[in-house]
């Protein structure tokens, strides 16, 4: 009689930080090594050259360096010229930063819905929030039934890595005096294809101003905390330096109170670094999204690959499947050594933090919906084809009620 061997695989990893930064060690220290020599701690030329070198990868005229994500979309919407008092509208499928940076600038996060096939904003929910609830005060702007708020601003994010169908947006934000500010931070290279302007626009390239976070884990991520503003405009460039710097125009004359929000000059120094491997990486989360959908082509009844739209390029910061039966699939996963996240499990209004919102369940039934399928498998650049094939050939498994190991039937009517 045989016995079958039990070959204990190496667990796959939900993201892999080690190998990217043990290439790079070298450059790296010496980014630090020369930090050291001249003592440039924060601001200075470092920043200064990644500023140039980032805002030119973004087709955007500057980039302002803070000291994270959060910070990038809190001084971009004051800058914008969002208030105390206002409301700003977003997506409630997004990381609390998005709906914290809101809050932190004085105004009310809402929410509108998010397209079913895409994951980002519904432009045509966005339309209906704005005609049907909002009223219009004496000037025409638009003023939140919900909350009796002017409405500033409309966040759009980026969400994966895929732009948000920007077009339409800009669109009416434009026709009701609206700032848009970009959520970037998952998108740093990602692409979008203006219908409007018959060419491809990069992420931070389109709205008003555009917020990046530079947190390890993103496309482009620092040695530690770090993010960006980029804008076309002058004003709001000038107005974030200035955010970020306690309110300084120059040293010591602060022309308006402001926060400590700058960016290290080492961790500036790593960025550009790693900014020059980034097209590289991207191209690489793009190969192994493609060979995932290859592999998962099969079971296309039981798994919903992520969107692909012709009117976008995704840089496919995470890659996130829609099943039934997410949870167990996630426990089958990981039982095989494969690590896997939801992005995200509950969404913000439904979150303890905004109960004082007043929103309920079926407020946003898409959103809601999609949280409770999405899964996000293992993305990263330098994921092997094997280890994905074994993530799919697991996924395949656990979901199919013919699977040969008799698992995953009891499994799924087990609930
Ligand atoms: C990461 C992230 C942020 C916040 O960035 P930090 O650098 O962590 O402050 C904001 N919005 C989205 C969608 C993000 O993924």
């Amino acid at each position: 009689m045989i016995e079958e061997s039990v070959v204990e695989l190496p667990a796959i990893p939900f993201l892999d930080l080690v190998t990217t930064h043990a290439e790079l060690e070298e450059a790296l220290v010496d980014v630090f090594r020369s930090a050291l020599k001249g003592a440039a701690f924060v601001g200075g030329p470092q920043v200064e050259n990644f500023e140039r070198e980032f805002a030119a990868f973004c087709g955007s005229g500057h980039a302002v360096g803070v000291a994270s994500g959060t910070d990038a979309l809190r001084f971009a919407l004051m800058a914008a010229g969002v208030q105390p008092g206002d409301a700003v509208v977003t997506v409630p499928n997004t990381f609390i930063a998005t709906t914290e940076a809101i809050s932190q600038a004085g105004a009310q996060p809402e929410f509108v819905d998010i397209d079913e096939r895409t994951y980002t904003m519904d432009p045509q929910r966005l339309r209906s929030y704005l005609e049907q609830e909002c009223t219009r005060d004496s000037s025409g702007r638009a003023i939140s039934r919900r909350s009796r708020r002017p409405v500033r601003a409309v966040v759009p994010v980026h969400l994966y890595g895929l732009m948000a169908d920007m077009d339409p947006i800009l669109e009416l934000a434009a026709g009701h005096g609206l700032q848009v500010v970009e959520d970037a931070c998952q998108a740093h290279g990602a692409e979008y294809f203006s219908q409007q302007e018959q060419r491809w626009r990069s992420a931070g390239s389109m709205g008003r101003a555009a917020a990046f976070s530079f947190y390890p884990g993103k496309n482009l991520g620092a040695c530690g905390e770090a993010g960006a503003v980029t804008t076309a405009d002058d004003r709001i460039a000038w107005h974030c330096r200035m955010l970020r710097d306690h309110g300084q125009s120059k040293k010591y004359f602060h022309d308006i109170e402001g926060y400590n929000g700058r960016l290290d000059a080492i961790q500036a120094g790593i960025l550009r670094v790693k900014l020059g491997r980034l097209e590289e990486w991207n191209n690489q989360r793009r190969e192994c999204a493609r060979r995932y959908n290859a592999l998962l082509a099969s079971a296309h009844d039981l798994v919903v690959a992520p969107p692909a739209p012709a009117r976008a390029t995704s840089v496919y910061h995470l890659y996130v499947i829609r099943v039934r039966g997410r949870d167990r699939l996630q426990a089958e996963l990981a039982r095989a050594g494969i690590s896997t996240q939801i992005h995200y499990p509950t969404p913000l209004h439904l979150q303890k933090a905004y109960a004082d919102l007043g929103y309920r369940a079926g407020d946003f039934p898409v959103a809601e919906s999609v949280a409770a399928e999405i899964l996000s498998l293992p993305m990263y650049p330098g994921l092997t084809p094997s280890q994905q094939d074994r993530v799919v050939s697991r996924v395949i498994a656990a979901l199919s009620p013919l699977d040969a190991h008799g698992g995953s039937l009891a499994l799924l009517s087990r609930s």
